[in-house]
């Protein structure tokens, strides 16, 4: 609502613009999400639970109010958005979220820097490259004397127009996303300092395309060869005469030319920039036949068996296909019909299991008029995603209801035999120890542990006793080379693996001002 952004802009120029007349005035947007184009899902514009005005300094811990960078600009926080990774987002959501941050940006103009804050693989329906869409249209509204510094995730995509329109960029260094807040912090120290020192925008910005395109769960920096190809990149941004340098997997579900690899390097020392960054890519391509998924992968039915043979627990199980975090539906049922198909399960004494998650609000709802200790039946998964089994019926007792999450609203906790099922409002990936404690479940004392996820978040990472990757279905296919692809670029290893080796010199970008 207009009103409520201009009362958030009124409070935070006065409190951060007026006493510094000479800081730097940056402004903040920018969106998040990486969608599916495989995932028949779609994400409207609620899923981005979208941040306005003074609330988008809570996003960001080293912007808080005593900090040292947030005394350094006149900030103004303009709109952020992120959303869990989902479908492809409708062309409404997607024009809705631009028209707002282009608003408001035009309202408080002008800017000497902005940090563009994106994830980099959004899917919009019927529209190619959103964010270098997005990025062309908010420089059409600030013009081009405004340093534009992008950050974003490693598994974002780098078009040309965006490496043209961004005056520096740069992307997580770690898999999982250990570094995702240290990241934003680079992109805006590194936007504050070159503005300070009046040095602007770097003088040259090497981009190189590498026909890659591998998941996630393949190219995690925990080992080789992701875990040293990513340890070169903090040297070689370290260099005098660099300011940045990123390397890019891409995000492998999405069907259009800029889902690649990438590497960019931008600094002032022309030569060093070009050679850092053929160096780089040299390096991935390189290991290129070296990446393997992070954990060993099976069927799930060798997953449950060896799961169930194991003396050594908690054993978790990556239920990957329909990984809500990489962009699946997140309520396939294939694999819970599975799990409650299989004899062991039957009788509340037998091995326990715990699955997270499933959305089911026909079941959540039975659940809070049944209540704790009830016994209730109802409907769960395959609302979004029913191409692999039908919605579930699933009949068993009420151990607890939790209200409030931000992700999945309402969880409740269904016990059928010795499986205890999360049922949730809205689908929500479980990553933490204390997701699964308050619901009074116990992860640590389970002999199964099932998480609708693909390689394990640190903390589960650091309590496995066991874990397999399951290749189950869904709209996040482990198995690339399953997947109708019809735009990416070819030649694309893994696709063709025989190809010739690709030109990996540096394409030198024009600078933002000469950008088309
Ligand atoms: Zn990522």
């Amino acid at each position: 609502m207009p009103q409520i952004i201009f009362i958030f802009f009124s409070s935070c120029l006065l409190a951060f613009g007026v006493s510094a007349k000479s800081n730097p005035r940056i402004a903040i947007a920018g969106l998040g999400i990486e969608s599916s184009t495989f995932s028949p899902a779609l994400t409207n514009e609620e899923a981005f639970h979208t941040k306005y005005g003074a609330e988008v300094f809570s996003l960001y811990p080293f912007l808080s109010p005593d900090s040292s960078l947030r005394l350094r600009a006149t900030w103004i926080p303009i709109l952020v958005g992120n959303s869990l990774p989902g479908g492809a987002v409708t062309r409404e959501a997607y024009e809705s979220l631009v028209k707002k941050t282009l608003d408001s940006l035009r309202k408080y103009l002008p800017y000497d820097g902005l940090f563009f804050d994106i994830h980099g693989a959004m899917s919009v329906v019927g529209l190619d490259d959103p964010e270098g869409d997005f990025i062309v249209r908010i420089r059409k509204v600030v013009g081009k004397g405004t340093l534009i510094s992008t950050s974003m995730d490693l598994h974002g995509n780098v078009s040309w127009r965006l490496a043209e329109n961004s005056d520096l960029i740069t992307c997580y260094r770690m898999a999982p996303h250990e570094d995702a807040m240290d990241t934003r912090e680079r992109a805006v120290e590194n936007l504050v300092s070159r503005i300070e020192s009046g040095k602007g925008r770097p003088a040259f910005k090497a981009w190189i395309p590498i026909p890659i395109l591998l998941p996630g769960e393949k190219t995690s920096t925990r080992i080789e060869p992701g875990k040293g190809l990513y340890k070169a990149v903090a040297p070689a941004a370290a260099q005098k005469g660099i300011v940045d340098a990123a390397i890019w997997i891409g995000y492998a579900w999405a069907d259009e030319p800029r889902n690649h690899a990438v590497v960019m390097v931008t600094g002032d020392d022309k030569m060093l920039v070009i050679h850092t960054s053929e160096e780089l890519a040299r390096r991935f391509w390189a290991v290129r036949f070296s990446f393997g998924f992070v954990a060993p992968t099976a069927t799930l039915t060798e997953c449950l068996d060896s799961a169930l043979k194991s003396k050594q627990h908690p054993f978790f199980i990556s239920d990957m296909g329909d990984n809500p975090t990489a962009g699946g539906a997140g309520d396939v049922s294939w694999t819970l019909k599975e799990i409650l198909s299989r004899p062991e399960f039957q009788l509340e004494n037998g091995p326990s299991l715990i699955y997270a998650s499933i959305p089911g609000p026909d079941l959540v709802q039975k659940a809070i008029k049944a209540g704790v200790g009830a016994t209730v039946q109802g409907y769960a998964g395959a609302i979004v995603d029913a191409r692999y089994a039908p919605p579930l019926l699933i009949r068993g007792k009420v151990k607890s209801i939790v209200y409030g999450d931000p992700d999945a609203d309402i969880e409740v906790v269904v016990q059928v035999g010795s499986v205890q099922i999360i049922v949730t409002q809205k689908r929500k990936p479980y990553h933490k120890e204390i997701d699964f404690t308050r619901l009074g479940l116990y992860p640590r004392k389970t002999d199964i542990v099932v998480v609708k996820i693909g390689y394990l978040q640190p903390e589960l990472y650091a309590m496995h006793s066991g874990w397999i990757m399951a290749l189950t279905p869904g709209g996040v296919d482990q198995d690339l080379e399953r997947l109708p692809y019809k735009r990416i670029d070819r030649p694309m290893f893994p696709f063709d693996k025989n190809m010739p080796d690709p030109d990996l010199s540096a394409r030198l970008v024009p600078a933002s001002d000469k950008a088309q």
